[in-house]
């Protein structure tokens, strides 16, 4: 689709001193592959360790060193072309854009430009009120991260640390096909999901794995697109979502005024709120793009290509469609449990031959409740999938109630050990024995003559009685025997 001609829903526009406003938004989102070694040198791509700890020759950038495709690599980002529905190009080149700054010790980054490896693709993402809207994928192309600069460890000095120099980054072009900030913080949720789910990207926006150039602009609704700025390196989706709520205030402001937008490269100041000019278009760097000679254009084969295609894992969508489908569960709830591959993992073992719905209430309300409660995560939680199976299994056998089930989770969540034997040994089931409940209705109607007046009057205060003998049966008695017996004593239908 054309994108100019996507107009926003009329809830998304902003409401100007003229007249309606749209925000036009597109992002160029640099996400960190998922690779032992850098995209060409052998040192390591670990997240942290002492400064100019994983540092090469090459990453250094010394006299004579070569740079060497690392294939993995380029394997990864064609898996993530491949997760975006994009088209792969089997022949891409390797440029260089040249550039100083203390932090890239070759004077260029080795980068792709007018010949990606990855061309346009598609990822839909999910509005709150259900609503999906596909954001088309202009390119992809595979560079090399810069060092960091260190200006707070010396009054005087600046220090390089080179560990991150030479690291393979993906850039993901997205077309301006966004039209608010919860489309943008939607769009940017669910490419860290298809990659978390291919493992080509850990997603992690806190260490940098992951964060957004973020180019806003605004038009009067269906309009031709205005001049757009361009926030730089915004690494938080909430930090993302304001700097694009301030950004398009400001610029509908300077248009209202009879003002023009300059094109100009902008820095998001989380602590102020606003985003503030770094350089215009004028100051704009001339890269001076040329094929780098040190490196052979990419080719693949179709079957290459084919080969990863196929072991590409489910994808979330595919996975959240599916769950709704096999196990009748609702969209939120599937939404929940596809979310993060671990987690629907857990979800399929816990429902495997039961009941999917019940297994997905315990997953999602108990488990992930307590686990959220409790700082810990799916990887690190005490109850495993196969016990939340053994507890459904309870369940639904009628060996325990509801009640009870909560009752043994939280034993199991802290001391282990098998639900059915925990039931067994504490002596945890459901009286299901007539004569039992009958014995413990009677008790209670014995001791409350005022309350068996007060239900024939108004029977909708059964349900007290059935508390009542819940109660001194400590929470074992079939709930549905015990409201059939009362039913029948109280001759209530
Ligand atoms: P450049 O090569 O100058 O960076 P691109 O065409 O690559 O320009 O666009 C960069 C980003 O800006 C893309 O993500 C694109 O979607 C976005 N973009 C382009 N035009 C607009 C616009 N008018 N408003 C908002 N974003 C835009
Ligand atoms: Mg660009």
């Amino acid at each position: 689709m054309n994108s100019e001609k996507r107009v926003a829903a009329s809830k998304d526009w902003i409401k100007g001193a003229t007249g309606d406003w749209e925000i036009i938004i597109g992002l160029e989102v640099h996400a960190q592959v998922t690779s032992k070694s850098k995209l060409f040198s052998g040192s390591s791509a670990e997240f942290g360790g002492e400064p100019n700890d994983h540092v090469s020759l090459v990453d250094a950038a010394m006299p004579g060193m070569l740079p060497v495709i690392n294939e993995y690599c380029v394997e990864q980002a064609v898996r993530t072309g491949l997760g975006l529905k994009a088209k792969i190009n089997n022949y891409s080149i390797f440029d260089r854009k040249n550039y100083f700054y203390p932090d890239l010790p070759q004077g260029y980054q080795i980068s792709q430009y007018k010949q990606p490896i990855v061309g346009e693709g598609v990822v839909t993402i999910d509005l709150d009120d259900g609503k999906t809207v596909d954001v088309g994928i202009e390119r992809l192309h595979l560079e090399q991260d810069a060092g960091k600069s260190i200006h707070d460890q010396h009054p005087t000095l600046s220090y390089v640390d080179l560990n991150r120099s030479g690291c393979a980054l993906m850039e993901i072009v997205s077309k301006p096909d966004m039209r608010s900030s919860d489309e943008a913080r939607a769009y940017v949720t669910k490419l860290r999901q298809i990659m978390r789910y291919l493992g080509t990207c850990d997603g992690n926006m806190e260490q940098g794995s992951l964060r957004a150039d973020v180019n806003v602009s605004v038009r009067k609704p269906g309009d031709k697109f205005g001049t757009r700025c361009e926030i730089k390196n915004v690494n938080s989706v909430r930090f993302m979502g304001q700097a694009i709520e301030f950004e398009a205030r400001r610029q509908i402001g300077i248009l209202e005024d009879g003002g023009r937008i300059d094109q100009e490269t902008r820095l998001y100041d989380p602590r102020k709120g606003e985003t503030r000019s770094m350089r215009s278009k004028e100051e704009a760097h001339d890269y001076r793009y040329f094929p780098d000679p040190d490196l052979l254009p990419l080719e693949f084969t179709d079957d290459w290509v084919a080969t990863i295609k196929n072991s590409l894992p489910e994808l979330p969508d595919e996975k959240r469609n599916r769950f709704v489908s096999a196990y009748g569960l609702s969209v939120y709830d599937a939404s929940v449990l596809s979310a993060e591959r671990a987690s629907s993992d857990f979800f399929e073992a816990a429902a495997m031959g039961r009941d999917g719905k019940i297994a997905a209430n315990w997953v999602i309300n108990e488990l992930f409740g307590r686990l959220n409660k409790e700082g810990k995560t799916i990887e690190t939680t005490p109850v495993s999938a196969r016990q939340i199976g053994e507890i459904v299994d309870l369940i639904t056998s009628g060996t325990i109630s509801g009640k009870i089930a909560k009752d043994v989770f939280g034993i199991v969540w802290t001391e282990g050990g098998s639900p059915s034997e925990i039931v067994e040994r504490r002596g945890l089931k459901q009286v299901t024995d007539t004569g039992a409940i009958e014995k413990a209705v009677d008790e209670v109607m014995a001791q409350n003559p005022d309350k068996i007046a007060a239900v024939l009057a108004k029977p909708s205060m059964l349900g007290w009685f059935v508390g009542q003998v819940m109660k001194s049966t400590g929470g074992k008695a079939n709930p549905q025997a015990v409201n059939d017996l009362l039913r029948q004593k109280l001759g209530i239908n």
